[in-house]
């Protein structure tokens, strides 16, 4: 007899904290315990293809979705007992959409562990996990190590200035820092912007 039905598991952190690996080690347990286990991951991350690639270069099988609908409905007709959805913020759809879809599917007795993002580089919450949080059964908030000072990171920083709120795959681009490291990190650069701008009037 399954012990785990309609259970929403979530994975949540910055970049690099480990939610891919952990949401992945969920899903094999599962598998192990004979449940029928599917995994799902947005269109919009369109690294490695088919497959949910996580930073330590190991993959496995998920299908590529546009919307939660798309999920809901592929889950169903899968008759699957546990799904597993990677870089949950991503997920199309309005955010009250996506809630009533996930609620949906537990109410179904379907099991739903999800991994994804916290907060983005300006330290802003996705309002996606901000849905979710309070209904999840389990939460599990991963860290991953500051980059200066070597304490648990809390948010992903971005080192190179563009507007998209998250660049897919560049993940060179941002470094894990503390609380305290990140405001000194903003600061800095902060300084330096103004610096550039006395520069340029200096320079008129
Ligand atoms: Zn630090």
């Amino acid at each position: 007899m399954h012990q785990y039905k309609g259970k929403l598991i979530i994975h949540t952190g910055s970049m690099f904290s480990g939610k891919t690996s952990s949401l992945k080690k969920d899903l094999n347990r599962f598998r192990i315990a004979n449940y029928k286990v599917g995994a799902y991951k947005p269109v919009v991350d369109t690294r490695g293809g088919d497959k949910i690639t996580i930073h330590d270069e190991s993959s496995m099988d998920a299908k590529c979705m546009v919307d939660i609908k798309e999920i809901s409905k592929d889950a169903r007709n899968s008759e699957y007992d546990v799904i597993g959805i990677d870089e949950i913020q991503f997920v199309g759809g309005d955010k009250d959409v996506v809630r009533e879809e996930i609620e949906s599917l537990l109410n179904d007795g379907i099991t739903i562990v999800a991994a994804g993002l916290d907060m983005d580089y300006n330290a802003e919450a996705f309002e996606i996990i901000k849905e979710l949080l309070p209904i999840a059964d389990y939460v599990n908030k991963h860290h991953a190590v500051c980059t200066k000072c070597g304490t648990d990171a809390w948010v992903s920083h971005r080192k190179v200035s563009r507007s998209e709120r998250v660049l897919i795959g560049a993940a060179d681009e941002y470094e894990p820092l503390c609380r305290s490291c990140y405001q000194k990190t903003v600061a800095e650069e902060n300084e330096e912007v103004n610096k550039n701008q006395i520069k340029l009037e200096i320079a008129r």
